[in-house]
């Protein structure tokens, strides 16, 4: 027993002094492979992902984003929707929720490839040397509130098309005008989505739209750390069914020295990450769950990420020591 406790302390202290930027820069590009070419080699999740492994790109995802079945259910008339129906409905739900609550928002800092891609282009900016900017506080309060804006449109307006209040040419909104589906496909060398569609007046401003917000995309992403991330009417709806999720990112406020280590290693800019000493389930609804605040603070066991109520990586000197010898990164 004693031996076993000695092995489990062994690895623990292991996995807590790994290098985890190196670590989840090649965890995202596995992912990234995975679920934007897996299609190839006939890999098929389903179709309630918690993340942009975009329908759009036909070829190769492996399974597709539980945003499009969504908007196209709730665009079914009434008459079908308040039926039976809403039993697939329910059922898709349940198994997106399923997905989600096993792995919280790592599925944000992890998987999601077009989150991947912003942590590219960020790359590329650090690389030419060009320093990224940061929004102010109160600048930063509005932009949060966005992504439930969006949510909110975004499961309204195909409710509106179903009972023949808006065009179908408005459906599914969120996808028409999501980054997504047009980055994701042209990695496959499909860039069928850049177009916009002149079949009617609705359906041109749309796909107009969709182009201008992959501009800002772009744009944004290359001078702002995870700009997407932000609006993100998929990060609204993780944090709303956040609580039962197995992977929490908990804190220890009475360790903490509010050094501010973590928050300027923290690529969304949460401030309470750092301030905040009495919440323990510190996730807040921008936090991408990379865990990089975790990696960077000095202090033992005072932010950890936890699975099931058990650790699995939490801050220590020793780790901290370790990654700050290969260049732990302080928020260029
Ligand atoms: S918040 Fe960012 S990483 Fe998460 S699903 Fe949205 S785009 Fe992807
Ligand atoms: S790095 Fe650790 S000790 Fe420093 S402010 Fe963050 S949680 Fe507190
Ligand atoms: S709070 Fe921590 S886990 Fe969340 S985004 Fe910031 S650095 Fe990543």
């Amino acid at each position: 027993m004693k031996a076993s406790n000695t092995r489990l302390q062994a690895v623990r202290d292991a996995v807590n002094r790994v290098d985890l930027k190196n670590f989840r820069f090649w965890f995202q590009i596995v992912a990234f492979v995975l679920f934007v070419y897996g299609g190839y080699f006939a890999i098929d999740l389903g179709s309630r992902l918690p993340f942009f492994s975009c329908g759009y790109n036909d070829e190769g995802r492996a399974g597709i984003c539980y945003l499009l079945p969504l908007q196209h259910q709730l665009s079914q008339p009434w008459p079908r929707l308040f039926s039976l129906a809403s039993i697939a409905i329910l059922t898709g739900f349940l198994t997106f929720t399923l997905w989600f609550i096993v792995l919280n928002k790592g599925w944000c800092g992890y998987i999601c490839p077009l989150g991947t891609i912003q942590d590219w282009i960020t790359a590329l900016r650090r690389r030419i040397g060009i320093r990224y900017s940061t929004y102010s506080e109160s600048q930063f309060e509005q932009l949060t509130k966005v992504k439930y804006l969006l949510l909110a449109l975004m499961i309204l307006i195909p409710l509106g098309v179903g009972g023949g209040l808006f065009s179908h040419d408005v459906s599914p909104p969120f996808c028409l005008i999501c980054p997504a589906r047009m980055v994701l496909p042209a990695f496959t060398g499909d860039v069928s989505q850049f177009t916009i569609d002149f079949s009617s007046k609705t359906a041109m401003v749309m796909t107009a739209l969709g182009i201008a917000v992959t501009a800002l995309f772009l744009v944004g992403s290359f001078v702002r750390k995870r700009f997407f991330c932000f609006f993100c009417p998929m990060s609204a709806l993780h944090y709303l069914l956040s609580k039962p999720a197995l992977l929490k990112l908990k804190k220890d406020g009475n360790k903490c020295t509010r050094c501010g280590d973590c928050y300027r290693v923290c690529d969304m800019g949460i401030k309470e990450i750092a301030d905040d000493v009495t919440t323990v389930n510190i996730m807040t609804d921008d936090c991408t769950m990379c865990l990089k605040c975790v990696s960077s603070c000095p202090e033992n066991g005072t932010l950890k990420a936890t699975f099931a109520g058990i650790p699995i990586f939490e801050s220590t000197e020793e780790g901290f020591i370790k990654r700050m010898g290969k260049g732990l990164q302080h928020g260029k």
